[in-house]
């Protein structure tokens, strides 16, 4: 067995698992602003699931749909109010398919 049988890439991983959207209702919402924080603006970057982008306008927008709920954007940026983050409403969000 070669070595890229053996091992799977993260991105392959992370494309088992199912996501479902919870329509109109994000879980995750960021504050209006002029300017993001340097923690808004590292999430475009630190995001595992890449839900985090710059506008052209410079402010930082967020597509919640495929969210990992890894906690490390409510960690950087609920408590200075720059999110809003609380857990999918029941049956939505993310379905983990582990092994
Ligand atoms: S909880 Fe994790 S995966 Fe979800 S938006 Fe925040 S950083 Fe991304």
């Amino acid at each position: 067995m070669g070595i890229e049988a053996q091992f799977q890439k993260v991105e392959e991983k992370l494309y088992q698992n199912r996501y479902l959207v919870d329509a109109g209702q994000p879980h995750i919402k960021i504050a209006p602003h002029e300017k993001p924080s340097k923690n808004l603006l590292a999430m475009t970057h630190l995001c595992p699931a890449g839900c985090y982008s710059e506008a052209e306008t410079g402010q930082v927008e967020i597509a919640a749909d495929g969210c990992l709920e890894c906690g490390t954007c409510r960690v950087l940026c609920e408590p200075s109010g720059e999110i809003s983050w609380n857990y999918p409403r029941g049956g939505y969000g993310i379905l983990f398919k582990f092994g």
